[in-house]
């Protein structure tokens, strides 16, 4: 679990965002109080993709504020 490095996480996909708007959902609304995190590469072969309803490849925080 990473915990030093505060990234930005939108609040509805839970994905890491570099920008100013999530390249999913084009929305800005992020959140900075997060927890635990999560590389997703293949959606469709992955438990944990189906199980956080996850369906792009990206890095995600398990938990969102
Ligand atoms: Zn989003």
């Amino acid at each position: 679990m990473i915990m030093t490095v505060k990234e930005k996480v939108c609040r509805n996909c839970r994905l890491f965002v570099q920008g100013s708007v999530c390249p999913i959902c084009k929305q800005s609304q992020f959140s900075r109080s997060w927890k635990g995190l999560v590389v997703i590469n293949d959606p469709n072969n992955s438990e944990i993709a189906k199980v956080m309803g996850l369906t792009v490849p990206g890095k995600y925080a398990m938990w969102v504020k």
